[in-house]
């Protein structure tokens, strides 16, 4: 009997999506490092280059091991075509470049990841692409943005670092009306909590350095929509500016997404866990996690995603306080990646966030107390511990 791949579930889709086997029938996916590949005549050349026939031409344009991730992480997505890229910035650079051209403008939450935000303020500018940002909470910010020349909204929901979250459907309908497209930046929520593209959105970026590798090891990212976007706004570019993933790392990444979804929900609980403890320690003047009631979109959170996430983020009202909390741990490590079985924590204004001016990082209300944890796989007991002690010590 055949199956019907999509109707499988999440959990199969993971370890069995987009196989594709060698004559040798290995069980594990076959790393294909080989940048190109040879033909058996100058005409079978030929129809290859023309299209006519499938097939591999190239690795900057694909190739097997590198089209399996993609075939995964597209059936986990229910995108049509997914791209992947050698990079998060890559996918967010191209999915947003692929979108307009000189003349144009771009909507954009004004949470961002600093990466996104250089794109848009320091980047589109040099190629006359105009950029306004919104509080991404708020519909009628985005509705009064919107130009004639509007073509994309960018978001990231939740964003970083303050996890604030955006109505994806709400937004699409906005993007819509004007004639733009939503391109949604999906890296906290993981592919396992929250769907954009069912959810009205036209693109979904992610970097797969976070949760899809999950366990710190390489760069990666991905593009996600359906096959008219894909193909209209994506194809020439990527074959053409060469942002083009490793196989080594899609090898990675295909191993990583076997057990993304056993992982993210394991760090959700742990977050869900760590966030309550440091609320109840009382040194932290507001804590915000996804999965929390008192999460000043939780409405919104119900509608959309189907887990919290791993990232907690909590203030703790000077940066004294937060560089004491930081020294003080003894397990959870000071850094400023995020999705890794490792759990760490950063303080965003002296890190992620330094090369925002500080009156930009007080829009989105980052004051110098707030720290984030990217809560990983350790004990959750012994985390608790680390944290209430880092905490009394802050
Ligand atoms: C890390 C990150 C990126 C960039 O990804 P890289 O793989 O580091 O290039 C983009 N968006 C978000 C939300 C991220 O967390």
């Amino acid at each position: 009997m055949a199956e019907d791949v999509r109707d499988w579930e999440l959990e199969t889709k993971l370890v069995r999506g987009g196989l594709t086997r060698t004559p040798y029938g290995e069980i594990s996916e076959a790393l294909f490092l080989t940048q190109s590949f040879a033909y058996d005549t100058a005409g079978a050349a030929d129809r290859r280059f023309s299209g006519e026939e499938p097939g591999f031409i190239y690795q900057r344009f694909g190739n097997p091991t590198t089209a399996m991730f993609e075939e995964r992480l597209a059936l986990l997505e229910g995108a049509e075509v997914c791209r992947a890229t050698a990079s998060g910035m890559a996918a967010v650079h191209v999915a947003l470049q692929g979108l307009v051209r000189a003349g144009d403008h771009i909507v954009a939450g004004r949470a961002l990841f600093g990466s996104c935000r250089w794109i848009l303020s320091d980047w589109m500018g040099r190629f006359g692409v105009e950029v306004t940002y919104v509080d991404a909470t708020d519909l009628e910010a985005w509705k009064n943005a919107v130009r004639p020349n509007t073509k994309a909204f960018l978001v990231e929901t939740p964003a970083n670092p303050l996890l604030e979250v955006t109505a994806i459907g709400a937004v699409a309908d906005i993007a819509h009306a004007a004639g733009a497209k939503l391109v949604v930046d999906n890296v906290f929520a993981t592919p396992v909590f929250q769907k954009p593209l069912a959810l009205g959105a036209d693109v979904v970026v992610y970097s797969a350095t976070k949760h899809i590798d999950g366990q710190g090891r390489v760069l990666g990212g991905a593009i996600l929509g359906a096959e008219q976007v894909m193909t209209e706004a994506y194809k020439d570019i990527l074959r053409h500016t060469g942002p083009a993933l490793s196989p080594f790392n899609a090898w990675v990444l295909l191993k990583g997404l076997e057990t993304l979804d056993l992982r993210v929900r394991r760090q959700a609980e742990n977050a869900s866990k760590i966030a309550e403890v440091i609320a109840s320690h009382g040194k932290a003047k507001q804590v915000l996690y996804p999965g929390r009631p008192d999460h000043p979109q939780a409405a919104i959170i119900a509608n959309q995603m189907t887990g919290g996430g791993n990232v907690v983020a909590f203030d703790l009202g000077s940066r004294e306080a937060a560089w004491r909390f930081l020294d003080a741990l003894a397990i959870v490590d000071i850094s400023n990646n995020l999705g890794d079985a490792k759990s760490m924590a950063t303080h965003p204004s002296t890190t992620t966030h330094r090369s925002m001016p500080e009156e930009q990082r007080l829009e989105i209300g980052l004051t110098q107390g707030w720290v984030r944890m990217s809560v990983g796989l350790e004990g959750v007991g012994d985390l608790s511990r680390d944290v209430s002690r880092a905490l009394d010590a802050a």
